[in-house]
């Protein structure tokens, strides 16, 4: 059967934490799937939870850190050397001006093999603000957010499913992406107040932000290690008060569409 559903794979942070793996999420319509983000680890992540490494014809990086971006050429290897795979391309969904980096910095030192194993391709799709991407059916909507100059979030919309992803950020303008009419939100949480890391949303700025906004779901994720127990705490005593409904992000969830 044809099922759509987003796969956490991950909630956590370049700071290693057990049984965690970094923020990436698998959404899975139809047969195929995209990728948000895809961290050190993600291709024996993808296989763990059952997917087939050619299941993902899109990654969509949400900016150019290590815990986002680093697994990029474990799937290129993990694709390469199987040998049941006869034919597979990836669009890879990047910022604009930082669509350079994948082939001139990232992947360079592999090159002479990627060019060896003609049968798994890559194509940079160089995205910005704004700009709709049609997929398979699947519509890509970049929006802006405020962590690195790469930073972009993610709309994904399939049949009547909205599904957003912010990427890591600090308090940005929630318009950006509330005009997109998503139902389901994955936001930056990575601290409890009055811990706070510059470019990333502490749990009560996260919540200030989409209280006022009509996003009915948010699932807060990339989540600091010694912060978690503290977050689950605020939450808590905010309770299940109104809309939208804040849940926190778990490692193996799958939530369907
Ligand atoms: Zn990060």
């Amino acid at each position: 059967m044809k099922t759509s559903h987003i796969h956490i794979l991950g909630t956590g942070t370049s700071v290693p934490e057990p049984g965690n793996a970094p923020s990436s999420y698998l959404v899975k319509i139809a047969s195929k799937a995209i990728l948000i983000d895809s961290g050190p680890g993600i291709a024996q992540y993808i296989v763990n939870e059952g997917y087939h490494l050619e299941d993902i014809h899109t990654i969509c990086f949400t900016h150019i850190h290590s815990d986002h971006i680093l697994g990029l050429p474990e799937i290129l290897f993990g694709l390469i050397h199987d040998n049941h795979i006869a034919n597979h391309s990836i669009n890879i969904c990047i910022s604009t001006n930082y669509a350079h980096f994948i082939e001139d910095e990232l992947l360079k030192a592999w090159h002479p093999w990627f060019k060896k194993y003609q049968h798994i391709n890559y194509r940079i799709i160089p995205v910005f603000s704004g700009t709709n991407i049609l997929i398979d059916d699947v519509l890509i909507t970049p929006f802006r957010v405020n962590h690195h100059e790469s930073s972009l979030g993610y709309v994904i919309r399939t049949g009547s499913s909205s599904i957003a992803f912010s990427g890591d950020t600090d308090v940005f303008n929630i318009n950006e992406v509330e005009k997109h009419n998503p139902e389901i939100l994955f936001l930056d949480s990575s601290t409890c107040e009055p811990n706070k890391i510059p470019g990333h949303l502490s749990v009560q700025e996260a919540v200030r932000l989409v209280s006022t906004t009509s996003i009915s779901k948010v699932y807060l994720t990339h989540i600091m290690p010694g912060e978690r127990k503290k977050i689950v705490e605020f939450l808590r005593k905010r309770g299940k008060i109104s809309v939208p409904e804040i849940l926190l992000a778990q490692k193996g969830q799958k939530i369907p569409l």
